[in-house]
């Protein structure tokens, strides 16, 4: 039973009579050790494995709990000789899948489809002819194929997106919904107390009151997430603010991509919910369309590692100390950051426009930026977190699943977050965002020159005064420099830069 695929409704062992079924589960203190991973990111998926077992030794399931400091295949070397072959649904995770492989290639593993997926290969190759990959003929293809927000041949409301209509800013008003607590029970205390002894070193807060843990919990979140967020999700998907770390986002992706909740239930359940469409569109294509679109993208690439596509652009400048949580001194960089070091979680808007937007405009290898987030964030696996941070992230796969790099300047953070408000720099004037922005548009014009997407930008680009395209590459230098050192930048060098 891999760690990530803790539910009780997919698997064949699932339709066998309980007390035929035995469940072996590994747990390894190797895997842990891989990466220096999130306290937070630890305990939730030790506290969930443990628990799992236990709901379901409770039911009357064997279990053969392993505890190793060894990788996942040499700790299988005991239920293998205790058990005979083993049977395995195919684990999510490529990197576990490697792994697994010659255990499987030898036939001491059988393994069977993972059933916690919406959609299947065939779904994503009818939709495509290769790459490039589109979400979007994808998610129409799914929504056709499953019949999923449908009115017989057309799409619910006459729209197979409402994005448009979900582009609004948040002033303090609807109150966004603080995220619900949990009762920490002796197991999972001893699986904080395990994280504080054995993983003191890993970063990040732990924080056992919001760690959802027992199938219970898990049912609680979605109840709060249905009830509180559910209702505003659709206008306010992009909005950032310092007043609330998530808005009317979920929290509900580190229990999916557990499986502790299943995404059919959830689309089902948003389906039938008495809220307006764009709400229900706006997540539904989360669920249904991005989060199952990026998973075939990465087996389909060997983990992106295949067919990446033209325009491909990829820095190598290290990743500053800044995402670490060393001061920046720009807010909205310091305020994600710090939200991530305390939670493990950040929303999409402030993954994409912030963390990602600026890592982009700093030339950050996108592959030193990807094992940054799969530490940081208790939500990220190999399939979801390559294809984000490489493909939409950064531009580093080029037009494999996306049409245009995700860049903005300070406009965009300062219309749709109140980080602006709370910086030393000013939007319209000081901000070094913007002549990043530009500088990074100048230093791939002849990458980005046939695409349309970033036609007017470009015409802009080359409307821009030479002096000011001068000032852009200096802004740009001085920031850097400031970063690589591990210092705050200082708006008199910004505004220096600006000047000279
Ligand atoms: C740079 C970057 C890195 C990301 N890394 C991860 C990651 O490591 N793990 C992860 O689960 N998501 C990742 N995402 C996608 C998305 O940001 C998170 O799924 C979401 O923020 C999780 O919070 P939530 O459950 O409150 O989301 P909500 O907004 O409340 O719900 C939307 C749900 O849709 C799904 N979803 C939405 N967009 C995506 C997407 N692009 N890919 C996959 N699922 C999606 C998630 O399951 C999410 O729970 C990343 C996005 C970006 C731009
Ligand atoms: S002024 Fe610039 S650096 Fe400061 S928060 Fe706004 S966009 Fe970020």
């Amino acid at each position: 039973m891999p760690y990530d695929q803790l539910s009780a409704h997919t698997g064949a062992w699932t339709r066998r009579p309980t007390r035929e079924v035995g469940l072996v589960f590994v747990e390894t203190t190797a895997k842990g050790r891989r990466r220096p991973y999130h306290k937070q990111k630890l305990a939730l998926i030790l506290a969930n494995q443990r628990q799992f077992a236990l709901e379901q030794a409770a039911r009357g399931v064997a279990i053969d709990y392993v505890m190793a400091d060894t990788d996942y295949d040499v700790a299988l070397a005991g239920p293998l000789a205790r058990h005979g072959t083993l049977e395995c649904q195919r684990p999510a995770e490529r990197e576990l899948r490697q792994t697994l492989a010659p255990l499987v290639a030898a036939g001491r593993i059988d393994e069977h489809p993972h059933e916690g997926w919406l959609t299947t290969r065939a779904h994503f190759e009818a939709s495509h002819n290769g790459p490039p990959y589109r979400m979007d003929a994808f998610y129409r293809h799914v929504r056709r194929a499953t019949g999923i927000l449908m009115d017989g041949a057309k799409p619910a409301g006459g729209k197979w997106s409402f994005d448009a209509e979900n582009r609004k800013a948040w002033k303090g008003t609807p109150p966004a919904p603080e995220p619900p607590t949990f009762v920490a029970d002796d197991v999972t205390e001893e699986v904080g107390q395990l994280v504080r002894d054995r993983f003191a070193d890993h970063p990040g807060r732990l924080d056992l009151a919001h760690l959802p843990a027992t199938d219970a919990d898990a049912a609680q979140l979605w109840q709060w997430a249905r009830q509180s967020c559910l209702p505003q999700f659709g206008p306010y998907e992009d909005a950032m603010s310092v007043r609330s770390r998530g808005l009317f986002h979920t929290r509900i992706a580190p229990l999916l991509n557990l499986q502790r909740v299943l995404p059919l239930a959830v689309v089902r359940d948003v389906e039938a919910l008495p809220i307006p469409l764009q709400s229900r569109e706006g997540f539904i294509r989360q669920i249904l369309g991005w989060r199952e679109f990026v998973r075939h993208v990465h087996e389909a690439t060997d983990g992106c590692r295949t067919g990446i596509g033209s325009e491909a652009i990829a820095g190598t400048t290290p990743l500053p100390a800044a995402y670490w949580g060393t001061v920046s001194g720009l807010t909205c960089l310091d305020r994600v950051v710090a939200d991530v070091w305390e939670e493990g979680w950040s929303h999409h808007i402030t993954r994409l426009m912030v963390l990602a937007n600026l890592a982009s405009l700093l030339e950050i290898s996108p592959r030193e930026l990807t094992d940054w987030f799969w530490v940081a964030f208790i939500d990220a696996f190999d399939w979801v977190v390559e294809p984000n941070v490489l493909g939409m992230g950064t531009y580093a796969l080029g037009q494999m699943m996306t049409t245009k790099p995700y860049i903005s300047g300070a406009a965009y953070i300062d219309r749709m977050s109140d980080y602006c408000g709370h910086c030393a720099f000013d939007p319209k004037t000081t901000c070094p965002v913007t002549p990043l922005y530009w500088a990074y548009l100048a230093r791939h014009r002849e990458a980005l020159r046939d695409n349309i997407r970033v036609a007017m930008p470009l015409r802009s680009l080359d409307k821009r005064a030479d002096a000011r395209r001068q000032a852009d590459a200096r802004v740009f230098a001085v920031v850097s420099e400031a970063l690589a050192e591990g210092r705050p930048v200082q708006p008199a060098d910004v505004v220096r830069a600006l000047a000279d």
